[in-house]
């Protein structure tokens, strides 16, 4: 039976994630037509379970005009999308647990404040006195105020709905089988749903499929060194308020914030690499609780309630790949976004629809072009 569907676009975005539904909803409000395929639901991978950390600081130098220019958008998002998406710029505290630590956090620091991103050293005193709820483990920190925290699955879908009402097309459930390239031109994405296939022709294709964007690209030539690698998220009970600030350990492997309702989410900095395993394992679990219990003396004892994994799109350097594919026209790339994403989802999104529409994005891709990878 030939039950083909057809309809146009002028954009179709691949991936209901952060970035995707961010790139359709700046596509959209720059007046494009424009189709979203998700696979199953919107914000239900990585963009939907993250740490919720919307970080600057503590980031890869070629990454960090991204991740200031995002934190910018983020800082208006709320009322730009219309929803509350419950983020607070309370800042974020990374912490040492050692002199090696606090001298690469003091490094780190004067290349932050020389890329014009406002950092404090603390030292353990005061520490003591802006977080007094941390565990004495610490014998300092480096701080940034402006970064902090929202809800990832309710960022993500508040994007999508924004887009939906912009007039985009979201089209959930419907996983992108394969790309059409004519000439050397993408024409068109196929995407199979549960009444069968349907056909989006479109001169632009955004590849937003995060850990699943090798598959697809690899069909069309275009091989993206991206893997999948597991990041798991513990959750405890209601707590009563004890921070507002994203906070991480690299010593401990730990990182946390508290959700509005009181919950803390604890997530590890460590993560097993070459991995869909979406199993969240006994032993990660326990070392999440016994590190939050350092990190936070409060949490000694806490009931873990729930906990999940998700499956994070690694890059060979760690930065994202986000532009232009020189040999296949109108084919964009906005994937491998190295366990950092949802912070720069919304700038990724804004730099897609700069791509497709002015032909120029406002800030340089060339630290995070494809081609860097030969
Ligand atoms: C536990 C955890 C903690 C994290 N903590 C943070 C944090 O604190 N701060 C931060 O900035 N980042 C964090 N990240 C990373 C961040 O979540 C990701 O970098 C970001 O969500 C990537 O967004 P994305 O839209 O590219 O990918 P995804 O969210 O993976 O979305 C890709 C989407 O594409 C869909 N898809 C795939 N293939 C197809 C197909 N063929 N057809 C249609 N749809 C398809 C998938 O179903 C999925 O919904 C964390 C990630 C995890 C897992």
């Amino acid at each position: 039976m030939n039950d083909r569907r057809r309809i146009s676009a002028e954009a179709v975005v691949i991936g209901g994630g952060i970035v995707g539904c961010a790139s359709a909803y700046y596509l959209a409000r720059r007046g494009v037509q424009v189709a979203l395929l998700e696979k199953a639901t919107i914000g239900g991978e990585a963009s939907g379970r993250n740490g919720g950390g919307v970080r600057q600081q503590c980031r890869d130098r070629r990454e960090r005009p991204f991740a200031i220019a995002s934190v910018k958008l983020w800082e208006g998002l709320q009322a730009e999308l219309g929803f509350d998406i419950e983020y607070v710029q309370g800042g974020n505290i990374r912490m040492a647990a050692n002199d090696a630590r606090m001298e690469s956090l003091r490094r780190e620091g004067a290349e932050e404040l020389e890329d014009g991103l406002q950092v404090e050293l603390w030292d353990r005193d005061e520490l003591r006195r802006r977080a007094p709820y941390l565990g004495d483990v610490f014998i300092g920190a480096k701080y940034c105020a402006t970064d902090g925290t929202a809800n990832p699955i309710l960022t993500t879908k508040a994007f999508g709905w924004a887009a939906q009402r912009l007039g985009a097309t979201i089209l959930t459930r419907t996983e992108a089988v394969s790309i059409g390239v004519e000439g050397a031109r993408v024409a068109s994405v196929t995407g199979r749903d549960q009444d069968g296939e349907i056909v989006v022709e479109a001169p632009w294709v955004i590849n937003a499929a995060g850990p699943w964007s090798a598959a697809l690209s690899r069909a069309i030539g275009v091989e993206i060194p991206v893997e999948p690698a597991r990041s798991v998220i513990a959750i405890t009970q209601r707590c009563a308020p004890l921070f507002r600030e994203f906070i991480s350990s690299h010593d401990l492997g730990v990182y946390a914030r508290q959700a509005r309702e009181g919950q803390v989410h604890v997530g590890g900095t460590n993560v097993p690499p070459h991995t869909f395993d979406q199993r969240a394992p006994a032993d990660v679990l326990e070392h999440l609780a016994r590190g939050a219990a350092q990190m936070i003396p409060a949490l000694r004892g806490a009931n873990f309630l729930r906990s999940w994994a998700g499956t994070l799109e690694m890059t060979p350097d760690k930065v994202p790949i986000l532009g232009y594919v020189d040999r296949v026209k109108g084919y964009i790339l906005a994937t491998g976004f190295s366990g950092h994403g949802f912070c720069l989802g919304p700038i990724a999104g804004k730099l897609v629809s700069e791509l497709v529409v002015d032909g120029a994005p406002s800030l340089s891709l060339h630290e995070v072009r494809f081609s860097r990878f030969g």
